[in-house]
């Protein structure tokens, strides 16, 4: 996937590895967990739950795995 230059230090999401400022990495949108708008009360129903996405930081060799 495409990566691009890191304006500040991240970690990378996958392999925790340190990405510096000024290396490659990309973003790469992940299931963080679940949430609800479910605002009654308990239980909630199944269909009340949906997963949410966030962008987290990968590092290249996360992006783009070599084979
Ligand atoms: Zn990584």
């Amino acid at each position: 996937m495409k990566t691009k230059k890191a304006m500040q230090g991240y970690k990378c999401y996958s392999c925790k590895t340190k990405i510096k400022k000024g290396e490659q990495y990309a973003r790469k949108s992940v299931v963080l967990g679940k949430t609800t708008i479910w605002a009654h009360e308990t239980p909630t129903p199944d269909w009340a739950w949906e997963t949410y996405r966030s962008a987290m930081p990968h590092c290249n060799n996360c992006a783009n795995p070599t084979l």
